[in-house]
């Protein structure tokens, strides 16, 4: 898995819907790679603050961050 497929695969990962095959080599993946630990940890914190806010504008600009920290790559 190269960090763009770990991107693809993120959503699913974080809703626990993702296959156990996948799941053990993106987690492979993130014990090497820095930059796709900082995004999932990102994207955690948003899922975590997602949950915690009724706001439907949130994920909006939630996505957006995510999408700036991607592109820091
Ligand atoms: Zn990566």
């Amino acid at each position: 898995m190269d960090c763009q497929e770990i991107f693809e695969a993120l959503s699913e990962y974080i809703d626990q819907e993702l296959a156990q095959a996948k799941c053990r080599e993106l987690e492979r993946h993130l014990t090497t790679c820095h930059n796709c630990r900082v995004v999932i940890d990102t994207m955690r914190r948003t899922v975590a603050l997602y949950h915690s806010i009724p706001c439907e504008r949130l994920p909006d600009e939630a996505r957006l961050r995510l999408h700036k920290v991607i592109k820091l790559k």
